[in-house]
């Protein structure tokens, strides 16, 4: 199966605003892919029912070949944090906790024990192993994006949505933080979907697409920063 199957989705909220308008979408296992658009083009809604958050009006969504509209809510939320990681502009990471703590926390939501070889080796490979015991405040806005995107493989997800993962950032640190993503993704064949409006962020994804008035209006293969300006 693949990492997200969107059949036919559309979303109208309350009020009558259809968000998203008919849209059809697979991404295979290991892709990176972007999302970009204007304000209002139904990138978050994309993103909410591609995660599991919230559910479509019309159409169907899987996610690692499970279809979501058959279940109720509690399961639809085991199955988030069973197959699904997030990491946000803000980094959300807990202020009291270490980082240590903070990584290792979804697994700990779920009832599972860390892999310690596994949090290891991922908390190595970002650069933060002198960090563990210090706390989120301590670090810097790249360091504190790194420690996020440990936290969001760390239960091995089957997909990571990223929303604006580099909106905090500096231009150079937004892009050492991608590259460093991207090499993961690549290294691990894991699934991301990222939404951003940064053209420099889409250009390192595998693929991006467009979204204008709740479609999707243009898909490109190993897009350039220039052609999504
Ligand atoms: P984007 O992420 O691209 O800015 P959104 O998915 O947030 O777009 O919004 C798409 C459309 O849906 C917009 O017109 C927005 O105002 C509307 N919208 C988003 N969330 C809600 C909501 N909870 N209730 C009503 N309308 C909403
Ligand atoms: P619960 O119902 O157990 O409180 P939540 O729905 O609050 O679970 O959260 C489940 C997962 O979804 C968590 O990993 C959380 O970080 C993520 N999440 C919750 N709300 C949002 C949101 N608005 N956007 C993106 N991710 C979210």
């Amino acid at each position: 199966a693949p990492a997200i199957a969107l059949t036919h989705v559309s979303k109208t909220y309350q009020g009558g605003v259809r968000a998203l308008d008919d849209v059809s979408l697979t991404v295979a296992r290991g892709t990176f892919l972007a999302v970009m658009g204007p304000s209002g083009s139904g990138k978050s809604t994309l993103m909410h029912c591609a995660a599991g958050l919230d559910v479509p009006s019309e159409g169907s969504v899987a996610i690692d070949g499970h279809e979501i509209g058959r279940l109720n809510e509690t399961r639809r939320t085991e199955l988030r944090r069973e197959r699904v990681g997030f990491v946000f502009q803000s980094y959300n990471l807990v202020p009291s906790l270490s980082v240590a703590d903070n990584v290792t926390l979804p697994l700990r939501l779920a009832g599972r024990a860390p892999d310690r070889d596994w949090v290891t080796t991922l908390v190595e490979r970002v650069g933060l192993a002198g960090r563990l015991a210090h706390r989120p405040t301590e670090l810097s806005g790249g360091q504190q994006q790194r420690a996020a995107i440990v936290r969001a493989l760390v239960a091995r997800p089957a997909v990571v949505f990223a929303d604006e993962p580099t909106g905090a950032l500096d231009l150079r640190t937004a892009h050492e933080v991608l590259d460093l993503l991207r090499d993961l993704v690549d290294e691990l064949g894991q699934t991301v979907v990222m939404v951003t409006h940064d053209p420099g962020a889409a250009a390192r994804a595998h693929r991006a697409l467009v979204m204008a008035d709740g479609r999707v209006v243009d898909t490109l293969d190993k897009p350039g920063a220039a052609e999504l300006a």
